[in-house]
């Protein structure tokens, strides 16, 4: 029997896990492993918890003294659950998280015996020896040590035993080597310039926040099956694999009931989300086999990151339990269904208004209309750089590739909107300086707009930008990737373009324009300059990539094309101008980027090169030998034309075997070519053009054999083993 079959066979006799449900009610048990507000009002001194509160709220500085109050009063907590370890936690360019564990035991000089103890210098700041990590030359070997330092406003929790503290990681020149001190730049930046918008409406208005609320997409594969596929262990996608007879046609596990093995893993997931204060609010199958959907109530954007890289290392940590391999990745299996993470994104401000949520009143539609005339010119102006925020080697299977949607930014906002940023537009084109009867008419319209515009909003599952009722729904990022960078440009470009919007309006103003007029002239010259962003129609039809190609939008069609985007003069003027990322840190990012695509393919390259050449091609000699003696067997008994049929799959069979020993030998060649050229970037390009394009000759060919050879002797699940059984 093959390993398959044992593995087949031990994943058929998984039973539904014998977790045992919490005795206590969601409620009662919610964030008990974060130093939450309540937590530290009890654990911390007055003074303690007023610095913290500060420092959350408007960012103030911690001093030393405060420092160490605060450090004991968590390690307090953290002792009364247990832990004796803490580490700092943060995101390092890897993608992944990062944690380095220290005991709270120390000696102590003066009693001359082991103390649990944790200072504010411990606290406050780490010297993980980072070299390690991924810093795009930034921290060159000599310079070796970042650091990482403690981020006040993302609470600290206790998981597997330790008390981890949210961290920044940053180099010792000062350079951010991570993603958490970029987006909250970001925010900050979007804060201030949305503010100060809003104050045209809204005097009272302080702060603005930008909220996110994921959507994160995966599949679960039996661990049985999980474990025998090198390609899913090394790659995290099947590199090869004929397609089920069945998979997603039938649309039937969209919404279906959730196969009892896969509610137990999902319902442990969300009691250990609740414990680490993550609102999981959704669960539900996805259209495509054995795939599903978490999603949590949206949070404040720093902390729903924060939230979304927590729980998918806590959804890998507990998938083993359930004999489950969670799959992370945008395209597993070839043909059916990526997985995305939907990205739904809006403003708030402190005063309790949805900035994209209709009012119901005219003064807060026109406040309404102006924020949704920002995002679109944001969006427009600013395509390419979110199309590079959301490239990955993963990525581009689902965005881009040959069986997925273009890699085209296009925003959707239902035939509502759409008539009604087409009548502002028909006035815009008429005349930059819009007489009073042209404004009074379109003051009408925006009164208009109905409160719950929501359910008047359409779906439209190909956008990847759309406006549904209250939010937009960046759908386009990658379900392995880390949200931040995508916020950060999103937000980056919002502020910026806010900033843009009130120069604008006060420049009328200061003419002697009254406000309202101000506000409606700026907004129909952005409807009409970000017009060719909108499209409603389907964005996966290739008319859509002629149309698209038309209005000048980019279509960035691999991922190192796409991330050129971070270093051009508008990228600089970007992030630089406004101090969010520095011209080095930009560099550095796209160099590790580059770096990380080139690594991850040619890994790819080497595990399938090792499939084919020791599981397929041995698997088909095999199969040969026994054909062979059939032939054998046959022309004698029978004669030669009576062997015919057989002989004919030998023949395809030699043809399948001569065609992956060609193409891997071209596939060494091609990489090394690739290696050979002097620049990054170039060498990128290599392995997403010459390099990946072997991989479908390679694959092509062993998929083919798949449906030749003998059942019996295939040495790989099959997708109907890998999507069906649960
Ligand atoms: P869908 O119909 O797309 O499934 P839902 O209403 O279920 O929409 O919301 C999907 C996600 O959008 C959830 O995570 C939800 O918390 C989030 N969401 C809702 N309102 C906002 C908002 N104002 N800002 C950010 N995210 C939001
Ligand atoms: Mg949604």
């Amino acid at each position: 029997m093959t390993l398959r079959f044992h593995a087949v066979s031990k994943a058929n006799s998984h039973v539904v896990s014998d977790y045992k449900k919490p005795d206590a009610r969601p409620e009662e048990f919610f964030g008990c492993n974060v130093f939450d507000l309540p937590k530290m009002k009890q654990f911390l001194s007055k003074e303690a918890y007023a610095a913290v509160v500060t420092a959350r709220e408007s960012g103030g500085r911690i001093n030393l003294d405060m420092a160490d109050d605060i450090a004991r009063g968590m390690k307090n907590w953290a002792v009364s659950l247990g832990v004796s370890h803490y580490a700092h936690w943060f995101q390092p360019l890897t993608g992944a998280t990062a944690e380095k564990h220290d005991t709270f035991l120390d000696w102590d000089f003066d009693d001359k015996k082991f103390i649990e103890k944790f200072s504010g210098t411990l606290l406050v700041q780490q010297e993980p020896d980072a070299s390690s990590f991924p810093s795009g030359g930034i921290r060159s070997t000599f310079e070796a040590r970042g650091y990482t330092a403690w981020d006040p406003a993302s609470p600290a929790f206790v998981m597997e035993s330790t008390l981890c503290i949210p961290s920044v990681f940053i180099s010792y020149t000062g350079e951010s080597l991570d993603y958490k001190a970029p987006l909250l730049k970001a925010n900050a930046f979007l804060d201030k310039a949305a503010t100060a918008v809003c104050k045209y409406f809204d005097k009272n208005v302080k702060r603005v926040t930008s909220t996110l609320g994921w959507e994160q997409e995966y599949f679960l594969v039996d661990a049985a099956l999980y474990d025998i596929c090198p390609d899913l262990i090394l790659t995290g996608r099947t590199l090869l694999g004929h397609s089920a007879a069945k998979d997603q046609q039938l649309e039937d596990h969209y919404f279906g009931s959730i196969p009892e093995r896969v509610a137990a893993y999902i319902q442990e997931l969300e009691v250990e989300a609740y414990k680490l204060g993550i609102p999981a609010k959704t669960r539900h199958n996805e259209v495509a086999p054995n795939q599903f959907e978490i999603a949590p109530i949206f949070e404040e954007v720093d902390i729903a990151v924060d939230h979304n890289i927590l729980i998918m290392d806590l959804m890998r940590r507990l998938a083993r339990k359930h004999n489950f391999a969670v799959l992370m990745h945008e395209k597993p299996f070839a043909g059916i269904n990526g997985s995305g993470k939907h990205n739904n994104w809006s403003l708030a401000t402190d005063t309790g208004v949805n900035l994209l949520q209709p009012g119901k009143n005219p003064q807060s539609n026109l406040q309404f209309v102006a924020i949704l005339v920002n995002v679109l010119k944001a969006v427009h102006d600013n395509a390419d750089i979110l199309l590079g925020s959301i490239a990955s080697t993963g990525n581009e299977h689902r965005l881009g590739g040959n069986e997925a949607p273009p890699a085209i930014l296009s925003v959707f906002l239902g035939s509502y909107l759409t008539d009604l940023l087409e009548q502002i537009e028909e006035k815009g084109m008429a005349d930059a300086n819009v007489g009073k009867e042209e404004i009074k008419k379109l003051t009408l319209d925006i009164e208009r707009i109905p409160e719950l515009i929501l359910h008047n909003t359409d779906r439209n599952r190909t956008s990847p930008f759309a406006f549904t009722g209250n939010k937009f729904e960046f759908r386009a990022v990658g379900s392995a990737a880390n949200c931040a960078l995508g916020m950060i440009v999103l937000n980056t470009a919002m502020a910026k373009q806010l900033v843009k919007f009130k120069e604008d309006v006060d420049a009328l103003i200061d003419a002697g324009t009254a406000k309202q007029d101000a506000l409606f002239q700026v907004i129909l010259r952005y409807t009409v300059e970000s017009k060719a962003i909108r499209f409603d129609g389907n964005g996966y039809s290739t008319e859509w990539q002629e149309e698209a190609a038309k209005r000048g939008l980019p279509n960035a069609t691999s991922a190192p094309q796409a991330w050129k985007a971070f270093v051009t003069e508008k990228s600089h003027k970007l992030f630089v101008d406004n101090s969010i990322f520095s011209e080095r840190e930009l560099d550095a990012r796209y160099e590790v980027s580059l770096e990380g695509y080139i690594k991850k393919i040619k890994i790819e390259a080497n595990v399938l090169q090792d499939l084919a050449a020791n599981f397929i091609v041995p698997t088909a000699i095999k199969y040969q030998n026994v054909l062979l003696d059939n032939v054998k067997g046959i022309t004698q008994f029978l004669g030669d034309e009576a062997a015919a049929p057989v002989l004919n799959i030998l023949r395809s069979t030699s043809a399948h075997i001569a065609g992956i020993q060609s193409a891997s030998k071209k596939l060494s060649e091609a990489c090394a070519l690739a290696d050979a050229k002097g620049e990054l970037a170039e060498t990128a390009a290599m392995y997403a053009s010459e390099v990946r394009a072997l991989f479908d000759v390679i694959r092509g060919h062993s998929d083919e054999l798949e449906m030749v050879v003998d059942n019996e002797l295939w040495p790989l699940p099959k997708y109907r083993e890998l999507l069906f059984i649960r």
